[in-house]
């Protein structure tokens, strides 16, 4: 038997109003049970005074790589690692995300299933993390992007499908297509498409009937829309969006995750952080119409949601923030960039009736925030602004050093 859990009352503060798109209060919130509630039955609780401090919803990171650090050179740091260290490792990311205000996260490509077991270690309660939704392995063509590490690799329709079966009979919570090249692999074009809308059809089918989301990963023009006609609920970068593929979004409805920290990221770190050559020469084309790209695209009205990439070179777990302040800083209002973290990708999950809100019967995740982030949206990227998050109506972290 699970012992209860205490409720918890926020006492005082500034709650972020998803429809109203700001802050309202100051008032109380109260948690119970793992979600927010108008009342609670008696018995003991516990307060976290927020008087002038902001609450908004648990932060969504829809695209993260737990067993990654993020380090310039992690393939040739982790070849040959042990899995227990990669496991290992893998844990600490998790803390630093959930540090980091992420209460959700969805990991979309591990070696060895371990983004998998990650989930399940947290969901037990065995160690403390951001709730995961993972992939298993991306699923990939023979030779296609991701193939060296985190994807399985398939061909046809009927091979996708068992591909994908086998990442659901794993326990997968998502499902990861690769619909084109990428930055990362090396010899991989990210101009070039790579399963047919056949193909990427039959691995959304299965992923569909599981009710799993399903992402693609498309960075080049026609991989873009194979993956859209194939009913993708995401495209993951989305580097090159033509006018018809944003038109095919709009209609379909599908997400586009614009992961900007990952370009932005390899652009800063440059060969100094040890990104191999390849990289830098790849992301050197990609990172002005990767922007231009997302700009247009919310300009059109086309439907956001927050992911990193954490793990692509310098983009570390527990700097997941920064994606926020990219998104905002290129064409979404504060308020707007909050929510693309929160209430839409809640809703891009199909999570959105019980996660990404600060609203009665939702699942209790919050982050108390020392500064206004609507004012100065980097307090949603700033550690010492984070006085406390919330999961699952728990106090899981605190911060009582530094600047209070
Ligand atoms: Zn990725």
């Amino acid at each position: 038997m699970t012992t209860p859990i205490p409720h918890l009352l926020l006492r005082g503060g500034n709650t972020f109003d998803s429809s109203a798109r700001t802050f309202s209060g100051p008032r109380d919130v109260l948690c119970h049970d793992g979600r927010f509630v108008a009342a609670a039955a008696d018995g003991a609780g516990n307060v976290l005074a927020c008087e002038g401090m902001y609450i908004v919803p648990g932060l969504i990171d829809c695209h993260v790589h737990l067993t990654s650090s993020g380090a310039g050179n992690e393939e040739s740091l982790t070849r040959g690692m042990p899995t227990a260290i990669r496991a290992f490792r893998a844990m600490r990311h998790a803390e630093a995300t959930l540090r980091a205000g992420f209460t959700l996260v969805r990991d979309l490509g591990a070696p060895e299933h371990l983004n998998i077991h990650l989930a399940r270690a947290i969901a037990d309660g065995l160690i403390e993390g951001p709730t995961i939704l993972a992939a298993g392995f991306g699923v990939t063509m023979t030779g296609g992007h991701g193939h060296t590490a985190i994807a399985r690799e398939a061909d046809g329709p009927d091979e996708v499908r068992k591909a994908v079966r086998e990442q659901l009979r794993a326990g997968a919570g998502a499902i990861k297509l690769f619909a084109s090249g990428g930055v990362m692999t090396p010899g991989v074009d990210p101009r070039a498409p790579s399963f047919t809308e056949a193909e990427l059809q039959a691995g959304v089918e299965e992923a569909h009937k599981a009710f799993r989301t399903a992402a693609a990963h498309a960075q080049a023009t026609e991989g873009i829309k194979n993956a859209i006609r194939a009913g993708v609920d995401s495209i993951e970068h989305g580097i090159w969006l033509d006018e018809e593929a944003i038109g095919l979004m709009l209609d379909r409805g599908t997400y586009l995750v614009p992961t900007l920290t990952a370009p932005t990221q390899i652009d800063a770190g440059g060969a100094e952080a040890g990104i191999p050559g390849f990289m830098l020469e790849k992301n050197k084309r990609v990172i002005e119409d990767h922007i231009a790209s997302y700009q247009t695209a919310v300009e059109a009205g086309v439907k956001v949601a927050a992911g990193t990439d954490q793990g692509t070179p310098m983009n570390r777990p527990g700097e997941n923030g920064q994606e926020i302040v990219l998104m905002a800083n290129h064409g979404l209002t504060p308020a707007t960039a909050l929510l693309a973290a929160t209430a839409w990708a809640a809703e891009m999950l199909g999570l959105g009736e019980e996660r990404g809100r600060v609203d009665e019967g939702y699942i209790a995740d919050a982050v108390v925030l020392s500064r206004d982030p609507l004012a100065d949206i980097t307090a949603i990227a700033d550690p010492t602004a984070i006085v406390a998050v919330v999961k699952d109506g728990r106090v899981v972290h605190r911060n009582d050093g530094g600047t209070r």
